[in-house]
């Protein structure tokens, strides 16, 4: 489960980490408080004012603006608000702005230059261990880094036997090129960033930029978390910060149906049963020139009632031409699918898209017969193969 960059932070500052003060707000009137109350603390009339929504890249699309004086504030929360930002990782028609974090502007000028760091901890899967990895080409996108400057991004793997040594927090702020205050501030935020990773199981803490201020003080600015759902039940607190508003619809319906369900860009919807299989199934798509327009699977009981629920969260999908049905009956028996797959097709009505059906295992060749005499645009396959030439051949 992802979180808003203000919830982030506020976990991460219950672990120790140093962030700016800052108020999330859902009207301009309300970043005007927030604003007032920031300043009481600060003194300073300067505010950060940045879109809440579930992607990165928000300064490049306008939804990180830095305001002045209170009537700036007001203004520019509100064109924020209730914009759809488009960044490079919204989807191209953006995502709708619901709240505003304001924040104190921590990068005033001072005795020394600002400096923006990367740091983040995650899940490397090929070892099966956590790590820090960090950069000083902090706010830039860290794909880009990783393209152009390679050398320039630092791995700090932290055994799970010790956790994370005195040593390696210190290597990474040496690496960084800090010294004196600053070098024992990073120090310790790595302490509290790994901690914050850690204790709230989480799967990605990325801080870009971290932000070495001009009096030599480092505050994560910018904060994107990952927590693991599985995990969740053990953090009823993180999962009450869930949004719906900030997920994928057909993703949410299917979820509540028990349907696992992802979405994606191609054209042939599948369904399923069997996360593996759906796997298999999505290579096949692409093998026989198709893509997939989703993930589905429908778990193991695939009767007439889920089958329903598949075939109406796959059509919620306008760029769907086919729909390939992909069912192994290990339990489940083929000829109960194949009648849930016509119940469900006559419950429905029509079906405008071609579907292709393959049936494999207990009584394949009972659900294949009953497939074939319903009369229903319904392609009936028994190999794996022939269902991929079948959906080639539809699709042209
Ligand atoms: P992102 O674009 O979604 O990654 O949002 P960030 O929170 O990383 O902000 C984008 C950029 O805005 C940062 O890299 C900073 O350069 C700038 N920025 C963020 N907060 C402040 C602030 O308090 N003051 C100033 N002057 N710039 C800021
Ligand atoms: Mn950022």
């Amino acid at each position: 489960m992802n979180l808003h960059e203000y919830q982030a932070k506020q976990i991460l500052n219950s672990f120790g980490v140093n962030i700016q003060r800052g108020v999330v707000a859902q009207t301009p009137e309300e970043a005007v408080e927030a604003a007032k109350e920031i300043t009481k603390e600060t003194g300073s009339e300067w505010h950060v004012i940045k879109a809440q929504v579930h992607a990165g890249g928000r300064g490049k699309g306008g939804g990180v603006k830095i305001a002045k004086n209170l009537e700036e504030v007001e203004k520019i929360a509100g064109e924020i608000i209730g914009m759809d930002l488009v960044t490079p990782q919204t989807p191209p028609e953006g995502k709708k702005v619901h709240q505003v974090l304001i924040a104190e502007d921590v990068y005033y000028p001072g005795e020394h230059e600002p400096e923006e760091y990367y740091v983040s901890v995650l899940l490397n899967r090929a070892t099966g261990r956590n790590m820090i990895m960090y950069s000083t080409e902090g706010g830039m996108d860290i794909e880009t880094v990783a393209e152009e400057t390679p050398e320039k991004i630092f791995y700090e793997e932290i055994d799970p036997a010790v956790g994370l040594q005195g040593f390696q927090a210190r290597k990474v702020a040496y690496n960084l090129g800090l010294s004196g205050n600053a070098f024992k501030e990073m120090t310790r935020f790595i302490y509290a960033l790994y901690t914050a990773y850690t204790e709230s199981d989480s799967s990605l803490f990325e801080i870009n930029p971290v932000l070495k201020t001009s009096d030599e003080r480092i505050i994560a600015v910018d904060a994107k978390v990952t927590l693991d759902s599985t995990a969740l039940y053990r953090h009823k607190d993180y999962a009450a910060m869930r949004d719906i508003r900030e997920e994928n619809p057909t993703e949410v319906e299917a979820g509540e149906q028990g349907l696992n369900y992802v979405d994606l860009d191609g054209n042939v919807g599948c369904m399923v049963n069997g996360a593996g299989l759906a796997m298999a199934t999505m290579d096949l798509i692409k093998q026989a020139g198709g893509e997939p327009a989703n993930f589905l699977d429908v778990g193991g009981t695939a009767n007439a009632e889920r089958v329903e629920a598949a075939f109406h969260i796959i059509l919620k999908d306008p760029k769907v031409e086919a729909i390939l049905i992909n069912i192994f009956g290990g339990i489940v028996r083929c000829d109960m699918v194949a009648q849930g797959i016509i119940d469900a097709y006559n419950n429905i009505g029509t079906i405008e898209v071609p579907i292709i059906v393959r049936l494999q295992g207990t009584n394949a060749d009972v659900g294949k017969e009953l497939l074939d005499a319903s009369g229903l645009n319904v392609h009936s396959v028994i190999e794996f193969q022939e269902a991929a030439d079948k959906v080639q051949e539809l699709l042209g």
